[in-house]
């Protein structure tokens, strides 16, 4: 059995929390391939490495004194060090990290030496290999993921070690610069390592036991998730509930590894297990609810419009043409409505409304603002009768307007448009209704 384990920044944010990931590490002869983020908050006021050092190389970058910033960096490890009673010295990767901030060697550069330097530091605490990312994970000319090349180079380095610690978020360029992925990119890396060594499972450890059914900050102690697919995550995590990074998924889901989201803090409780499919049934009929405010429509009116050929491609080349991608697109039969969000659609209105009278001639054009969508999911819908009827009930209750109904065709998910003063009602009256009441 052999386990990809990934630790975020809070789990890795002083020597405290280093101990408890080697007791993770240790408690398991499996969990053989290790990728720490940087340190991260060690309390909520607190600073992430990262973010210090994005503003360290920011002053670097305009030539500015950054001593001050750079000591600070260099305390955060060498408080880790000191604490582990470590027999490592960083000074010469400081020198060297310092020097290439003169050099202005970008930003992607100086966020990653988080990782790398975390990286060396649990590297020497566990006993285990450490193998810098830049010299195993890849990227294309264009600055794309290059899976392919890394896949080869990554498991031919990895085979017959018995453990190795990889740090997450970066890679290297073909001219051997670094990149990094977006923010939370660890959890990517994570990802490429467990297909990489056909890992049995990648543990994803974080500060929360997995996922929760809906947002803690509006239903208080929401039940936990236990088992999730990745389409269901996907359609919960692209509505805003975020405890993992979106783009980690592929390349393990690729290879059928599950992923299982764990607690440092709390390494008993199951967490979340993500899964391809299952046989497992849901505690109840929806997995998740999950949503996100700053929406608008534009509703478009035009009489006849059900018998005007190419109307609805037309009224899209205007959104295209301005690069608003739209989120969805309810339709009557003389009405049209485009669902955008609310900051995209901003800065191009204007362009935009032009753009429809000239292209599509309608009777009238109405927008509102201020929407917020709520995507209700979970796999057990398509089999359970009256979801939708449960769902707009349980809204009628609560005094909620429902301004826009959308059900996509693999009956995973029901999309909900209310007004944003309304959503976390509605959020709430949904959740007691499957949750709460188990309906
Ligand atoms: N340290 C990086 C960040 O803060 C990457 C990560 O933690 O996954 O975004």
């Amino acid at each position: 059995m052999t386990k990809v384990v990934k630790f975020g920044g809070s789990s890795l944010a002083s020597a405290e929390q280093f101990k408890k990931v080697k007791d993770i590490i240790t408690a398991e002869d499996s969990r053989r391939f290790v990728v720490p983020s940087a340190p991260g908050k060690r309390f909520s006021a607190d600073t992430k490495v990262t973010d210090m050092l994005y503003g360290c190389y920011d002053l670097a970058a305009k030539g500015k004194d950054f001593t001050k910033e750079f000591e600070a960096i260099k305390e955060r490890y060498n408080g880790i060090i000191n604490d582990l009673g470590l027999d490592i010295n960083l000074d010469n990767e400081f020198d060297v990290i310092k020097a290439c901030f003169i050099g202005k060697a970008g930003r992607d550069y100086a966020a990653s030496r988080g990782e790398f330097l975390n990286g060396m530091v649990l590297a020497n605490y566990l006993g285990y290999n450490f193998i810098d990312a830049a010299d195993v994970i890849f990227f294309d000319d264009r600055g794309q993921f290059d899976a392919k090349r890394t896949n080869k180079v990554l498991s031919e380095r990895l085979e017959g070690l018995e453990n190795a610690v990889v740090p997450g978020f970066y890679g290297s360029m073909p001219n051997d610069t670094i990149k990094t992925f977006s923010r939370g990119g660890s959890d990517i890396t994570g990802s490429i390592v467990a297909a990489a060594v056909n890992a049995d499972l990648y543990e994803n450890w974080t500060d929360t036991s997995g996922f929760l059914t809906t947002d803690p900050r509006i239903v208080k102690d929401p039940a936990p998730i236990t088992t999730i697919t990745y389409k269901e995550l996907r359609e919960l995590s692209y509505m805003g509930a975020s405890v993992f990074h979106e783009d980690a998924i592929f390349p393990v889901r690729k290879a059928g590894i599950a992923i299982n989201i764990k607690n440092t803090n709390d390494p008993e409780a199951p967490g979340t297990l993500i899964v391809e499919s299952t046989s497992q049934k849901p505690a109840f009929t929806i997995t998740g609810i999950a949503g996100k405010k700053g929406f608008t429509v534009i509703n478009i009116e035009k009489d006849m419009m059900n018998a005007e050929l190419g109307f609805g491609r037309r009224v899209l080349e205007v959104f295209e043409k301005n690069g608003v991608s739209f989120e969805h697109m309810p339709s009557g039969i003389d009405t049209m409505s485009v669902i955008v969000t609310q900051e995209e659609f901003a800065d191009k209105e204007q362009e935009i409304l032009a753009g429809l009278h000239r292209n599509c001639h309608p009777d009238m054009i109405e927008i509102e603002t201020d929407l917020a969508l709520i995507a209700v999911v979970g796999r057990a819908m398509k089999a359970n009768r009256g979801t939708a009827g449960r769902i707009f009930s349980a809204l009628a209750h609560a005094h909620v307007n429902v301004k826009m109904i959308d059900q996509g065709s693999s009956e995973l998910n029901v999309i909900i448009g209310v007004s944003e003063s309304d959503f976390e009602t509605a959020v709430k009256s949904i959740y007691d209704i499957f949750v709460e009441t188990k309906l």
